[in-house]
């Protein structure tokens, strides 16, 4: 089984459609795929519908825009029910602030002489529930002032450089609670992938679990060896389920390709059945796998 739980499609700032998503994991040869779009729920029809017949198994999920302190932690939220009314405006807030976003940013590229507009960036971004940096960043390759996003982010985009606009997000414990009511669970995206240890260190983490952090994403292409070691032994030590993806974005970021880092089926098994307790506990109506995975014989 090659289990990747973290892939982002054209609903937020993958580049391929959620149909082209499950194609290109069909082709890498993946069981599992997680779809985890930033703070939305608008590409799981799509793709698990692509997904049957194909062998391929869909969980819906979505990596949250969080802050915890002064930090930016991004939640991987699996199975939870979107239309749930705190989850569902907890992240119609969040998305308000990327669409408005947008203007700022294009207004400050423009105060630094670049000749860019809001239309440029709608043009190549086609749509997406979640708008991004990398929506911009495209845009900029369009217009040819840099060659990739990664150039646009290290110019222009990225904390300390002309265009970059800090965004709101939803308090971390506080979407820890709200994804637990909506029936789904939480795993921390590359915890210590751009800031090291020092935004969340171990206390931190073991603090969550009580809001209901049920895993971490230890296996990251943001992670050294060292890192996922360190990682890893948090994780034993609080009883979190381990997960390793690709965090892939189409031709969007380079060197994370579909199943580049996999997730354990026996974490999987653990997480299924968190999300299962999560589930019942909430009484709500909760997203499944597509198609339905095979129960192991017990
Ligand atoms: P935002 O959500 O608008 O703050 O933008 C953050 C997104 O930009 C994340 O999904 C990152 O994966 C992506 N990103 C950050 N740095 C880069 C980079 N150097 N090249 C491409 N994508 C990036
Ligand atoms: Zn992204
Ligand atoms: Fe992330
Ligand atoms: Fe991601």
């Amino acid at each position: 089984m090659r289990i990747d739980l973290h892939a982002h499609s054209r609903a937020s700032d993958g580049t391929q459609t959620p149909t082209e998503l499950v194609e290109a994991a069909v082709s890498a040869g993946l069981d599992v795929l997680g779809l985890t779009d930033h703070d939305t729920a608008e590409g799981w029809a799509e793709a698990t519908a692509a997904a049957v017949a194909t062998g391929l198994t869909v969980v819906p999920g979505m990596e949250i825009s969080t802050k915890h302190g002064a930090r930016d932690v991004h939640l991987l939220a699996y199975l939870p029910d979107p239309s749930h009314p705190g989850l569902q405006a907890a992240l119609t807030e969040v998305l308000e602030a990327r669409t408005s976003r947008v203007p700022a940013i294009v207004a400050q590229l423009v105060a630094h002489g670049i000749e860019i507009t809001v239309d440029d960036v709608l043009a190549v971004a086609g749509g997406p529930a979640a708008f991004g940096r990398p929506h911009v960043a495209d845009a900029l390759v369009s217009l040819g002032v840099v060659q990739h996003r990664d150039q646009a982010f290290a110019e222009w985009l990225s904390s300390g450089r002309p265009g970059h606009v800090r965004r709101q997000s939803a308090q971390l414990e506080r979407m820890l609670g709200l994804v637990a009511e909506a029936g789904g669970v939480s795993v921390i995206a590359h915890p210590w992938g751009r800031y090291g240890s020092q935004g969340l260190a171990a206390d931190d983490i073991a603090a969550l679990v009580p809001f209901g952090l049920a895993g971490l994403e230890v296996d990251h292409q943001d992670h050294s060896p060292e890192v996922r070691r360190q990682l890893r032994a948090i994780a034993t030590d609080l009883d979190l389920v381990v997960t390793g993806s690709s965090d892939h974005h189409g031709v969007g970021k380079t060197n994370h390709e579909l199943g580049c880092n996999t997730t354990d089926p026996e974490q999987f098994e653990r997480l299924l059945e968190l999300a299962a307790a999560a589930s019942r506990r909430s009484g709500r109506a909760t997203p499944v796998p597509v198609p339905a995975l095979p129960r192991r014989p017990t």
